[in-house]
């Protein structure tokens, strides 16, 4: 089990970057990972800040995770044999900077410039093949410096889509307890309840996820570290994504049009909270209230790549068991599901 040592969010926080190296005992070349727009946001200031103190300093600057940025950042960190790397940016750097810091077993400190999805402090990256996602176990950041001042220059619907990963807890869990119930897989109720906790604290504060609102996106960033140490304590990704992420990764293969990730799996726990006969108009509601799109339309995606989306679920990763494996999901049934639950009409 690896939980991060160190968590600041707050205002201007980036500054505290040499204390916390410092206070963590690393004081060898470091490696920042970033990309052109995140190092303009906050890379290049850390870089500075971190140059004084530590001349041993280098960037390097990657745009996605398909295997070649991989590699490009593997061949730099033999070159520089860094012994911290610093992932600033979205969920694709972190992501990039997870997997080689697991590969090089260096630590890693998370520095995001957006709260899109549970990725920020998580053990697992997600990383690009040539026709499909793939879910890397990796490791957990050492540290996590989350400056909320430049989080709030990130387009709005990040947030929102942080908070969607957040609320799809609800149904994540809900299919682990019945792969446990059905299946007898471990089932870690800590985890499941830190998890479940971080969706109910999106839920009871959805008034206050409001753009400028620093309590927010304060709340939203405990929930989403609190995700990623769940899945650090069940050693996979089981608390924090079911059904409703596999729904997701359907609708990323079928839809040429796509939408956050956050905003997709919102709907797909719309969808699951209906599947398990749990309260989704509760679901469909703090979706609402706090932005989210809770219809297809809203989603900018057509009626007809969500019935194939949901039809093609289940087949996604046979490993996951869900409440998808429980229902005949032919076509004629998935379009009276999408149509109950009112994401298409
Ligand atoms: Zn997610």
């Amino acid at each position: 089990m690896q939980l991060p040592r160190e968590v600041i969010v707050g205002t201007d926080v980036l500054n505290r970057i040499t204390e916390v190296t410092q206070r963590l005992n690393l004081h060898g070349p470091a490696l920042i990972i970033s990309g052109t727009k995140s190092y303009k946001a906050a890379g290049k200031k850390v870089y500075e800040i971190l140059k004084q103190t530590n001349k041993n300093t280098q960037s390097f600057l990657i745009e996605t995770t398909l295997t070649n940025d991989i590699t490009q950042i593997d061949k730099q960190i033999t070159k520089l044999k860094p012994q911290i790397l610093l992932g600033i940016g979205g969920g694709t750097i972190i992501d990039a900077t997870k997997i080689n810091s697991n590969q090089h077993n260096i630590p890693y400190i998370s520095i995001p410039t957006t709260a899109s999805h549970d990725g920020i402090a998580s053990p697992l990256a997600s990383i690009k093949g040539p026709d499909k996602h793939y879910s890397i176990l990796s490791q957990a950041p050492l540290a996590i410096i989350a400056d909320t001042d430049i989080i709030t220059l990130a387009p709005w619907r990040s947030v929102i889509s942080g908070c969607g990963d957040v609320i799809a807890k609800f149904t994540a869990v809900k299919d682990w307890e019945l792969a446990y119930t059905d299946k007898k897989e471990y089932y870690g109720e800590y985890a499941a309840s830190l998890a479940l906790m971080s969706a109910k604290l999106i839920t009871e504060n959805a008034t206050l996820i409001q753009p400028s609102n620093v309590s927010g996106l304060r709340v939203l960033f405990e929930a989403l570290i609190s995700c990623g140490v769940a899945m650090s304590i069940a050693g996979s990704s089981r608390p924090c994504s079911g059904s409703e992420h596999l729904f997701s990764h359907a609708l990323d293969l079928i839809s040429t049009n796509r939408a956050m990730h956050g905003e997709q799996v919102g709907i797909g726990s719309i969808i699951a909270a209906y599947l398990h006969g749990t309260n989704w108009q509760q679901i469909r509601d703090t979706l609402k209230q706090i932005g989210a799109p809770t219809t297809a339309k809203e989603l900018e995606i057509n009626d007809e790549d969500i019935i194939q989306a949901l039809k093609l679920a289940p087949t996604i990763r046979t490993d996951r068991y869900t409440i998808l494996n429980k229902q005949q999901l032919d076509y004629k049934k998935c379009q009276i599901i999408a149509k109950a639950t009112k994401i298409i009409d």
